[in-house]
């Protein structure tokens, strides 16, 4: 049996549940060249046209913009930024209209053109040297979203690190009515096909899957000369049936593989592009041309040149009814899409955007509005051509009594909200009305749920947050009382220590006064004993006075009065040698002619004299010191030196004196 790779290169192809065969209507515009419709007087440029977030403005009102110029940047993964379509002056930013059911405002860059339709500068990327991260930041800052409807950003699904086993462009124009890509792809399959090859480069997948019905015969064969050179191309025409050209049909159809509930293609290897979306790949990298115009066909039977147009962005779509002869018919309804998946308009001048395929304008005849809803039946014709195998009757019961738990346990999720079940319902119930608004109620109340969680997380971390401050605050008490404690301990102990400190200080004090009182005592007993000496040594002087002769020296203590006395003892001790001299005998005594006789005579004679002085005083002091106990009583106060040491340090001082006094005088004498 081949394998699955080898039944898709033989040209096999499967069939997914359900569908259905609507009138087709393509012909009204598919055989028709793409008309260029002239400058609006104003475009309508909206921030965000993509499912993602809006970039952060990059002009300001009252600025010029040139063509292709960015007027919101791409910074971050699920932004892609949007460009003014051609040059003009930005008159405001501002709300507007948003094309969507909801009709609900949204921001808008409101253009004025100036009719020059200048470029800004343009950087072409070589294909072949440029590196992926290139490729795939030059695809996001061209804007480029899904252009078949879903508006996810390109860049994204481009470059995706999964293995890719085929990459699925998706032309299949399942809608009725709708011939924009049939178009496109009649006027430009080598730039759809340079498109191809730049998402190869990308993802390198095993194979390239076309997907076209096959009511698409020009499309169909434009297309395989294009792929011509490449061999893993592979244009698969389809048969028409409503909705092949679902992502998970399609896939279904090509592969024969079934993307399970709640996941992705790329979880099964499958990557899948609009061919629109290639186009705009193409002319981003190759010409630098970001996504600021795209083919919208606008037809019905009120318009009298239904047309596929090649439009800018933000044109109104009242602008490009005009361009098409619209002629309004009362009460008349402009849908935005197909007659299937389209919504109606609640203002025409709400602007086209990179996921607007079709403006129709039907007459009244042509598409009637839906007969009064009756009940159901429970025919299950509904489920018979659901191609998502859901139970549409079932969804309609829970989304009636809003019974959220069991429509997602329905799988409401994986509703494609294809119309097949509404438009086979006997009863015409706008069943996908219904699935619609579950949808919208299922998303608030999971945005509140998102929301409650998260207050619920900010709250638990609030109150984590302040347990921690409490425990912390706690253990820091704790701490501090654990300090405080140890300190006060230590500074029990220091106290203790200062106590005892004080207590040897005081002692010490107390010793100290001891002490000094001690040495007061001491003191006043030395100057008492300094003053018995003095008086002693004063008694001594006076006793040497009054017992001492008239030649023999006192002690003087000034030096003046000593010399005086040294003076007076000599001069009598020369007298004493004169007179001893002359008392001898001078018959015994030989006349000394002889003058040097006479000089031994007189030194003899001196020496003499001298030893007698010397002896004289002597007994002198002698006579001091045996005197003194005796002359104290009557010479002086002076304390008497009972203590035989100091006794005989006086003696001694007065000896020392009285030598020093005897010493000086024989100085003096030589
Ligand atoms: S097709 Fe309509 S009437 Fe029939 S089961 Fe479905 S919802 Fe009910
Ligand atoms: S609208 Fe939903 S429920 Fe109805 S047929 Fe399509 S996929 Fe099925």
């Amino acid at each position: 049996m081949p394998s699955l790779f080898q039944q898709i290169q033989a040209g096999t192809l499967w069939d997914f549940h359900g569908g259905i065969h609507p009138p087709v209507r393509k012909s009204i515009t598919s055989r028709k060249p793409i008309a260029l419709m002239p400058l609006p007087n104003r475009l309508y440029v909206p921030f965000r046209q993509h499912i993602g977030v809006s970039g952060h403005i990059l002009v300001a009102q009252g600025q010029y913009v040139l063509k292709g110029q960015a007027l919101t940047s791409a910074d971050n993964a699920m932004t892609v930024p949007v460009h003014a379509p051609t040059s003009g002056t930005i008159l405001a930013i501002t709300e507007h209209t948003s094309p969507h059911p909801s009709a609900l405002p949204e921001n808008v860059f409101v253009i004025e053109p100036d009719g020059l339709d200048q470029w800004r500068p343009r950087q072409p990327l070589n294909i072949v040297t440029a590196d992926q991260q290139m490729i795939l930041e030059r695809i996001q800052d061209s804007g480029i979203a899904g252009m078949g409807g879903a508006g996810f950003p390109t860049h994204i699904k481009a470059g995706m690190q999964q293995p890719v086993d085929y990459l699925i462009v998706n032309a299949v124009e399942c809608e009725p009515y709708i011939s924009a890509d049939d178009a496109l792809m009649q006027e430009a399959p080598t730039t759809i096909v340079k498109g191809i090859d730049i998402l190869c480069k990308l993802l390198n997948p095993k194979a390239v899957l076309i997907g076209i019905e096959d009511d698409k015969p020009i499309a169909i064969a434009a297309l395989k000369a294009a792929c011509s050179q490449r061999e893993h191309y592979f244009v698969r025409p389809v048969p028409v049936k409503y909705p092949s050209g679902g992502e998970k049909q399609l896939i279904q159809l090509l592969t024969n593989k079934e993307v399970p509930a709640g996941r992705r293609p790329a979880d099964i290897g499958i990557v899948m592009h609009n061919v629109g979306t290639l186009f705009a790949v193409a002319q981003a990298v190759l010409d630098d041309h970001p996504l600021i115009s795209r083919i919208v066909t606008v037809t019905g039977e009120t318009l009298r040149n239904p047309q596929n147009v090649h439009a800018l962005l933000g044109t109104p779509v009242a602008d490009l009814l005009s361009f098409c002869g619209f002629q309004a018919e009362a009460q008349q309804k402009v849908i935005m899409g197909g007659p299937m998946m389209g919504f109606t308009l609640p203002d025409l001048s709400v602007p086209v955007v990179k996921t607007t395929n079709c403006i129709l304008a039907p007459t009244a005849q042509e598409l009637p509005d839906a007969g009064p809803e009756l009940d159901c039946i429970r025919c299950g014709a509904c489920a018979e051509a659901c191609p998502a195998t859901l139970l549409p009757q079932q969804l309609l019961w829970y989304s009636k009594a809003k019974d959220h738990d069991k429509l997602k346990e329905y799988h409401l999720s994986d509703c494609i909200e294809c119309g097949a079940c509404a438009y086979v319902c006997p009863s015409e119930i706008p069943l996908v009305q219904y699935y619609r608004i579950a949808k919208a109620e299922i998303r608030e109340q999971q945005r509140e749920t998102l929301k409650a969680e998260q207050a619920k997380a900010r709250f638990e971390a609030r109150n984590a947050r302040l347990d921690a401050e409490k425990q912390a605050r706690l253990a820091r008490n704790q701490q501090l009382a654990a300090e405080r404690q140890q300190n006060q301990q230590q500074t029990g102990a220091k106290d203790a220590v200062a106590e005892a400190l004080a207590r040897i200080k005081a002692k010490q004090a107390e010793s100290i006064a001891e002490t000094s009182h001690d040495a007061i005592v001491a003191e006043r007993e030395l100057k008492k004993q300094q003053a018995r000496e003095y008086q002693a040594q004063k008694a001594l002087q006076a006793a040497a006075d009054q017992n001492g002769e008239a030649d023999t020296a006192p002690a003087h203590d000034d030096p003046r009065q000593a010399a005086v006395a040294a003076a007076i003892a000599r001069a009598k001790a020369k007298k004493a040698a004169t007179e001893a001299i002359s008392e001898t005998d001078p018959a015994t005594t030989p006349a000394i002619d002889d003058p040097r006789q006479a000089a031994v005579a007189a030194a003899i004679a001196r020496a003499k004299a001298k030893k007698a002085a010397t002896e004289h005083t002597s007994e002198q002091l002698a006579q001091q010191v045996h005197d003194v106990p005796t002359s104290r009583s009557d010479t002086a106060p002076a304390p008497v030196n009972e203590d035989p040491r100091q006794a005989a340090v006086a003696a001694a001082i007065a000896r020392a004196k009285a030598r020093k006094a005897a010493v000086k005088s024989e100085g003096e004498e030589g």
